[in-house]
């Protein structure tokens, strides 16, 4: 058995960096530049405006203000796109529009809203003469020749990975084309008696042939060019003549048909054909891999294409396609970083390791408290492709390591970095309603306390209905407020408090700007005409009713058994009185994560 790292190491020295090819700008997203790119003009290739308003020479506003305007004589206008017919002598402006160019004589440009141009325009008068109502600084909101690029300058080196940005400067120094290196072809195999295309129904015995439509979508994710071969036979004859149509690739992936099954044939036709490594790698899931250099099939010309063959459990190959397809072609597309971004999370369950392999169990990474938390999408079978659906990262549990315990912090891989995978932007809102004395603030500290014991960083908003118990009268702050103060804020080493007049009662989307971003959990008590998810708190010696409809809650905790209540087939969930922790474990499945 052979580590990831060597069996990495022995697939890339199999592979070369490909030529170059002169392609539209627009063609070249992701590609790595293969030239040094030199400016041939100035970028912006004249001083201009870089705002609307009035050029003029700085020393004409000396001493201007609102109260005493410098008045200079309008010579003219100049429209972006045009070239200035006037020029600025002592005493006069000209009106110009952004990105138009400096006129002669001018280094300044006064925005429209530092002159009194509105003013002269509704009082109907005459604008050939001009307000500055500002003393301006010399060559203020003037873009300089060349200060973004100079003629001659270095603009973008060869090895450069060509983003939106990249191809857009390119498109400002006037280049249409770009000498980048060559995205490299993929042809991609699936093997398999029981596979059956997707364009047809499905007989007995058989089963889709997933694989083939992963590894080419994942294939043009890194950036090559997929050349989809079809499915080959378990024979010999078959899988041969599959291959040979690809074999002017720069690259084979065949899936399946490397263990050790009566029928796993890749092996043999790679024997015969190729130089074959045929390994075992330290990895779960993925151990049987095949990996060589074909250098013939029957009846055509010698060539070198490296194979890469991966098993065909639907995970499997995926995650080994990561491991070693990935880092493949990104060389041969000329990149320098291979390695899968990672970060380190705090794995949220146990995960066993039963043999000595390293594991790549599929999680879901979210930020927390301003700290990564991975949990494993459910079961990992590697034949179960949702398990990679429903993740963003593979946790990399190292080999000889008897697995990971919940709260250890692992290395995850990731597989996106999505907007809504990243950092919980918005902190999910929960209110916990009830009548009064149905025991909403006991529900309100037991999940407080669970949810911290969890990780999580709490709020907890109280709506109160009549005085408000912390703005006791005679305390300073009583007397502040009492003096007229919108705002009464109390600060002490350890708690800020902070007390405002109001005109009206906020509703809970107001509050929380004040409260502040960042929470993971936000634990409103009351707030019940509020449209945020609602618990509601029941006590059978309160009566059998709720305070609110059915259709409102997201779940009911109640010391009754409700049946009566919630008999329409629709119920919301019903929680027993007291347990705080299946509560806190529906909340987090549906209320904070499931959002
Ligand atoms: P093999 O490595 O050929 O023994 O295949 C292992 C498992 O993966 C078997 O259950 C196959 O049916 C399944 N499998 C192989 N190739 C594909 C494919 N292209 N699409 C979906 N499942 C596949
Ligand atoms: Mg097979």
């Amino acid at each position: 058995m052979i580590s990831v790292e060597e069996a990495l190491d022995k697939v890339l020295s199999c592979v070369e960096v490909l030529k170059p090819e002169q392609k539209p700008i627009l063609d070249c997203l992701g590609q790595v530049l293969a030239e040094d790119v030199y400016s041939t003009i100035d970028v912006p290739p004249l001083d201009n405006a870089a705002m609307d308003g009035f050029a003029l020479r700085a020393e004409d506003t000396r001493g201007a203000s609102e109260s005493s305007p410098r008045y200079l004589v309008v010579v003219g206008e100049i429209a972006a796109g045009s070239m200035p017919l006037e020029e600025v002598a002592p005493g006069t402006a000209i009106r110009i529009m952004t990105g138009a160019p400096l006129p002669g004589g001018a280094d300044t440009v006064v925005q429209f809203e530092n002159t009194d141009e509105v003013g002269r325009k509704s009082s109907g008068k005459d604008l050939s003469h001009i307000g500055i109502l500002y003393q301006a600084k010399k060559g203020l909101n003037v873009r300089r020749r060349g200060e973004d690029v100079a003629k001659g300058e270095l603009l973008l080196r060869k090895g450069r990975v060509l983003r939106p940005q990249e191809i857009g400067a390119l498109a400002a120094l006037g280049r249409s084309t770009a000498l980048v290196v060559r995205r490299p072809i993929v042809a991609v195999l699936a093997t398999g008696d029981e596979l059956i295309s997707v364009d047809q129904p499905l007989p007995p015995g058989r089963i889709y042939n997933s694989n083939t439509y992963t590894i080419a979508a994942a294939v043009s994710r890194y950036g090559g060019i997929p050349k989809i071969l079809g499915i080959g036979r378990d024979s010999v004859q078959s899988l041969t003549e599959r291959i040979d149509e690809g074999l002017d690739a720069d690259m084979l992936i065949t899936s399946g048909g490397v263990s050790k099954g009566d029928y796993d044939m890749v092996k043999d036709v790679l024997a015969e054909h190729g130089e074959i490594g045929f390994w075992t790698v330290c990895m779960k899931p993925g151990k049987p891999i095949a990996f060589g250099v074909i250098n013939k099939v029957k009846g055509r010309k010698k060539r070198k294409v490296p194979h890469l063959g991966l098993p065909g459990n639907p995970v499997s190959s995926m995650v080994t396609f990561e491991q070693f397809a990935r880092p493949a072609i990104l060389k041969m597309m000329g990149k320098k970083i291979l390695a899968k971004p990672t970060i380190r999370a705090i794995i949220d369950d146990d995960i066993a390791s039963t043999d000595a392999r390293r594991l790549f169990a599929r999680v879901v990474v979210i930020k927390r408290g301003g700290q990564y938390h991975a949990s494993v999408t459910g079961p990992q079978g590697s034949g179960m492709l949702t398990s990679m659906v429903k993740a963003n990262g593979l946790a990399v549990i190292p080999e000889n390591s008897n697995g990971a315990k919940a709260g250890d912090v692992v290395e995850v891989q990731m597989l996106d970095w999505g907007e809504e995978q990243g950092e919980v932007k918005t902190s999910p809102i929960v209110s916990i309603v009830g009548k009064s004395e149905s025991g909403k603030t006991v529900l309100m500290e037991q999940l407080i306390a669970e949810f911290k014991k969890r990780g999580y960083k709490v709020a907890a908003v109280k709506h109160s209905h009549g005085v408000m118990d912390i703005d006791h009268p005679g305390k300073d702050s009583w007397k502040f407020s009492q003096a007229g103060s919108d705002v009464v804020c109390i600060s002490s080493p350890d708690k800020l408090a902070f007390i405002k007049n109001l005109d009206r009662e906020l509703n809970i989307n107001e509050i929380m700007p004040i409260i502040g971003p960042g929470f993971d959990l936000v634990l409103a008590e009351g707030f019940k005409r509020s449209k945020i998810r609602k618990i509601e708190v029941h006590r059978k010696e309160l009566g059998d009713d709720l305070l609110c409809s059915l259709e409102e809650l997201s779940a009911i905790v109640s010391d009754a058994s409700l049946e009566t209540l919630t008999g329409d087939g629709r119920k919301p969930p019903v929680f027993r009185w007291g347990d705080a922790v299946a509560i806190a474990d529906f909340m987090e499945k549906n209320l904070v994560l499931n959002r």
